[in-house]
């Protein structure tokens, strides 16, 4: 008997009863295992660049990573084929699934294109020449876009900082009803598992972050350090809606693996997930629309960056930067418009070193203590309380509270991206890739 090592990637796989890939995912895996699939680690989750306009809803690519008899590995894109096509009811408009299957080493080109899926833009001719150069069977369907994230997906083998994911799903057939997800159970759950999750709920606002609000099976998905966590974290949540099938995934959410290139000013492009790193060239000002306007130059030049509405309190920390302030910016670079040109969108910002806050005031009278008043232009100040005259006087310099410090601000959890890396993760690397899987990884 051969066995053989396969990496199967989907992405862009959603239907018109609102499924996405995940849930796609899922039926898979329960086809596979019966098949007799040996699981050699967690379907992964692989969020790829979030500032590409057409990710509409932020859905991630999958890799599927097993064992198989040669025999079947044969089957397998043949039957997916099949599956797709059921599953997205064909003249679904909105949906381009991709599938690729690689078997045994993953090639260095489609390392690579993984590493830059994450932060640049890919085309999705560049994406079918990576295939054919290199042998890789797939399955496109409408305009092979899903080509692009399902290749991504299988380059990405999660060997740096990663964490992990349970998602409960309802049935397709239930995915336009209100999820009735239980908030106090939620609010238990992330006081007792503390640490080990993160952006379970927003922390302003109380508001639970588990549960998306789109019309799709997800009921909700928990998101923590290791697959134990999460597993035992689902425990606690009540819900009134029924559980179909339930899933853990490995991810590089919560990772901030997009924001790994510092990219001078000249060099930014539309769409790029980039660190800016530079000084204020500008007082913030607030705009119409609630979103906060400042600017950032480096050595080869200066752009506007913005702190949109949706950002919330983080806007409040924006508007006290100064100008003179040295900052790295978590940005998206939006490209330019009729009203704008190229503008950063900041996600996050490190500062590195504040300038020096500091007004100018009028001396204070050594006989009173009261602050002077000017004796008219070019004669010095006064005192209007006891007469003191001090023609040479000249004003002082008092320091101002900055009110910020030299760290690292984000937007609050709700405004956050899939792979923003939360402040609860700041320090924590998980580089460990689990040698053998849990129990109850999957259901079914
Ligand atoms: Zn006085």
């Amino acid at each position: 008997m051969i066995i053989k090592e396969i990496h199967l990637g989907m992405d862009d796989i959603d239907s018109p009863r609102g499924g996405c890939t995940t849930h796609f995912a899922s039926l898979v895996v329960e086809m596979l295992s019966n098949w007799g699939a040996l699981w050699i680690d967690y379907p992964n989750l692989i969020r790829l660049n979030p500032n590409i306009p057409y990710r509409t809803r932020g859905n991630g690519a999958v890799a599927l990573r097993f064992k198989i008899e040669a025999s079947k590995a044969r089957d397998i894109l043949p039957a997916l084929e099949k599956m797709i096509a059921e599953y997205i009811e064909m003249d679904y408009p909105n949906t381009n699934p991709g599938v690729v299957l690689v078997e045994g080493n993953i090639p260095v080109e489609v390392q690579e294109f993984s590493e830059r899926a994450i932060w640049r833009t890919i085309s999705i001719a560049i994406a079918k020449r990576v295939l054919e150069s290199n042998s890789i069977q797939h399955v496109c369907i409408g305009n092979g876009r899903g080509l692009i994230g399902s290749l991504a997906a299988v380059g990405n083998r999660l060997t740096q900082d990663h964490t992990y994911e349970f998602i409960a799903y309802r049935s397709p057939e239930s995915s336009n009803q209100p999820r009735r997800v239980y908030e106090d159970s939620v609010i238990e759950m992330n006081r007792t598992m503390g640490e080990r999750l993160f952006s379970s709920i927003d922390p302003r606002t109380n508001r639970m972050l588990i549960a998306p609000h789109g019309p799709d099976p997800v009921l909700y998905g928990i998101r923590g350090e290791g697959p134990e966590d999460v597993i035992s974290a689902a425990s606690f949540v009540q819900s009134d809606s029924s559980i179909e099938r339930r899933m853990v995934f490995r991810s590089n959410q919560g990772t901030g693996a997009h924001l790994k290139h510092v990219v001078y000013v000249a060099d930014l492009r539309p769409y790029m997930a980039a660190l800016v790193h530079g000084v204020i060239d500008r007082d913030p000002i607030a705009i119409e629309g609630g979103h906060v306007l400042f600017g950032i130059g480096d050595c080869s030049g200066r752009i506007d960056c913005a702190a949109y509405e949706p950002t919330g309190e983080f806007r409040e920390t924006v508007a006290r930067l100064r100008k003179g302030d040295q900052a790295l910016v978590h940005a998206a670079v939006r490209p330019a418009s009729r009203t704008h040109g190229l503008t950063l969108n900041a996600e996050g910002i490190v500062i590195i070193k504040l300038a020096k806050r500091s007004k100018l005031l009028n001396p204070i009278c050594p006989s009173c203590s009261k602050r002077l008043k000017s004796a008219g232009r070019g004669q010095g100040f006064k005192c209007v309380n006891c007469g003191f005259k001090n023609p040479e006087g000249a004003k002082i310099e008092v320091l101002l509270d900055t009110e910020l410090e030299e760290t690292v601000y984000l937007p609050p959890p709700r405004a956050q991206r899939h792979l923003t890396r939360p402040l609860e993760r700041l320090n924590r690397i998980n580089s460990e890739v689990p040698k053998c899987l849990i129990d109850e990884w999957h259901i079914p």
